[in-house]
C-alpha cells in the first residue's frame, strides 16, 4: 500500500533535517508522499521538491501556521499552497521578524536571571528565518546551561516560566483565510494537542478543509475521535509524524502514515480552491468585451 507522512520540520523551522535528508528518509521508510510544513516559512519547499524528485516521491508544499482562539493556542496546515503567492510571502515574513525579536526578549529575559547565554547563539544554531523556542532549548544546552531540552522548557521556556515569550497570533479565521489566498487546503493540526474542539464548528464556518486525524500525539482513541468529527463535519482527514528530525531523539518520519487516498482526496480539494482562485481573478472578471481579439 502506498502511504504518505504529512507533517514534516526541516532545518528552515525548527527540525534538523535538510531537504536532501528529509528525501533520502522519506526513501527509508518507503513513503510514496510527504509534506513539508516547517512553522511561519514556505523556504524549505523548493529544494525538498527537487530532492523528493530525484528520489521519485511525491512532494507536497505546505507550512504550519500558529494562531489563537478563545485563549486557545492552535496550529493550521496549509497543503499545496502557491509557495511564491505574495501575500502569503509577505505575512510569513511579519511571523518572522516577530519570531527574531522574540529571541531577543527571551534571552533579555535569561541574562536578567542571570543565565548566560546570547542571542548570537541562538541565532547561529537556528540560521533560519523562523527561529523559535526549541532553537532556544538548543542552545542552552549546547551552552552546558541545561542538561537537555526537556529542562530548558521546563524551567525557562514554558508558557507561564521566567524566560516565556507570547507570541502574536492571529485568529483561526485569518490564518485559514491566508492559507485560501495562497491557494491551499486548511487543515487544522492534532487538535487532539491543544483540545480544542470547541473551535472546530467556527472554523468549519470559515472555510476549515479538514482535520490532522492521525498524529503521534493522538493515541487511537483520539484519533477515532477526530475521525468521527471529521465525518460529521464533511472535512477531509490527514496525519503525520510532526518530525523534527534528530532534535528529540529518534526521528519520527514514517512513525505517523496515511493511505495515498488522503493524498488524493486533499488534491482533489486544492484542485477546487485552485479553479475558484482562477474564476474569482481579476482577469477573469472582466467584461468579456473588454479582453482583445486576435
Ligand atoms: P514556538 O513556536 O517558538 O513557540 O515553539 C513551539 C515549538 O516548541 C513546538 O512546535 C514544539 O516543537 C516545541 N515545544 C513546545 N513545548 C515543548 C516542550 N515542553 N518540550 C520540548 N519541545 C517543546
Ligand atoms: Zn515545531
Ligand atoms: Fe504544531
Ligand atoms: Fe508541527
Amino acid at each position: 500500500m502506498r502511504l504518505a507522512d504529512l507533517h514534516l520540520h526541516s532545518h528552515f523551522s525548527d527540525g534538523t533535517y535538510s531537504p536532501e535528508e528529509l528525501a533520502a528518509q522519506a526513501q527509508r521508510c518507503r513513503l510514496a508522499a510527504i509534506a513539508l510544513t516547517d512553522h511561519d516559512s514556505v523556504e524549505g519547499c523548493p529544494g525538498t521538491a527537487v530532492a523528493c524528485a530525484a528520489k521519485e516521491i511525491e512532494f507536497i508544499p505546505g507550512t504550519e501556521l500558529t494562531a489563537e482562539q478563545d485563549g486557545n493556542e492552535l496550529h493550521l496546515l496549509g497543503y499545496f499552497i502557491d509557495t511564491q503567492n505574495p501575500s502569503l510571502l509577505r505575512r510569513l515574513a511579519r511571523f518572522q521578524a516577530v519570531r527574531q525579536d522574540r529571541i531577543h526578549e527571551m534571552v533579555a529575559r535569561l541574562n536578567r536571571l542571570k543565565v548566560p547565554l546570547s542571542a548570537e547563539a541562538v541565532f547561529a544554531l537556528a540560521s533560519c528565518r523562523a527561529p523559535g523556542r526549541p532553537h532556544v532549548a538548543r542552545a542552552l544546552v549546547q551552552a552546558g546551561l541545561c542538561v537537555n531540552l526537556d529542562e530548558a522548557f521546563e524551567r525557562f521556556l514554558k508558557k507561564n516560566r521566567p524566560a516565556w515569550v507570547p507570541k502574536f497570533k492571529m485568529s483561526a479565521a485569518e490564518a485559514v483565510d491566508l492559507i485560501h489566498q495562497a491557494q491551499g487546503v486548511a487543515v487544522l493540526a492534532h487538535p487532539g494537542l491543544n483540545r480544542t474542539d470547541q473551535v472546530i464548528p467556527g472554523m468549519v464556518e470559515a472555510g476549515l478543509d479538514g482535520i490532522e486525524c492521525f498524529h503521534t500525539k493522538h493515541s487511537t482513541a483520539p484519533s477515532q475521535h477526530y475521525l468521527a468529527l471529521a465525518a460529521r463535519f464533511h472535512l477531509l482527514v490527514t496525519g503525520g509524524s510532526d518530525c523534527h528530525g534528530l532534535s528529540k531523539g529518534k526521528p519520527l518520519i514514517g512513525t505517523v502514515k496515511v493511505p495515498y487516498q488522503h493524498v488524493e482526496t486533499l488534491k482533489a480539494r486544492s484542485a477546487e480552491i485552485k479553479t475558484a482562485a482562477l474564476l474569482h481573478s481579476p482577469l477573469m472578471s472582466l467584461p468579456a468585451n473588454a479582453v482583445e481579439k486576435p
